[in-house]
């Protein structure tokens, strides 16, 4: 357990982000073998997530709230509404999910467009 606050509000940040631009990039129509690595993928970040207080939490809302992984736009719904948990039960606002549409860019564009640049 990481005890100071700073840097598990540091490692909070970081993590978010990878998640909500790792949802922003999935596949509009993920094929089934796609759905299913992100739903390993968020069962193990849940249960691998350096802050353990906040692991075993996490794991708690993913068995209440199953990950929605089979689209772009339930996935992105889905981290949006159980980061809104967490910010809940931290008492800081609420993220307005509708206006997650533009807001995570990875910066790298076309990964297949520019491998041929
Ligand atoms: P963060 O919550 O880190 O958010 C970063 C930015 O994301 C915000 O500034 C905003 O622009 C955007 N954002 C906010 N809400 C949403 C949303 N719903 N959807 C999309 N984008 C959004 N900390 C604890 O103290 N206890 C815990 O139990 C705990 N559990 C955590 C579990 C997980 C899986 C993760 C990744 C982090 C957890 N944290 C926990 C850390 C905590 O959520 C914050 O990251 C940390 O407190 C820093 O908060 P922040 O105000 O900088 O914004």
């Amino acid at each position: 357990k990481l005890g100071n606050e700073t840097l598990k509000a540091e490692l909070g940040r970081a993590a978010w982000k990878v998640l909500h631009t790792t949802m922003a990039r999935f596949p509009d129509k993920p094929t089934q073998e796609e759905s299913d690595a992100l739903k390993s993928y968020l069962y193990l970040f849940a249960r691998l997530y350096p802050c353990g207080e906040c692991a075993e939490h996490f794991q708690q809302i993913l068995k209440k709230y199953p990950p929605q992984t089979s689209s772009r736009s339930s996935a992105a719904a889905w981290a949006c509404f159980v980061h809104n948990l967490v910010n809940e039960r931290k008492g800081k606002p609420i993220f307005d999910c509708a206006n997650i549409g533009d807001f995570y860019d990875c910066g790298c564009a076309d990964d297949a467009k520019e491998a041929m640049a």
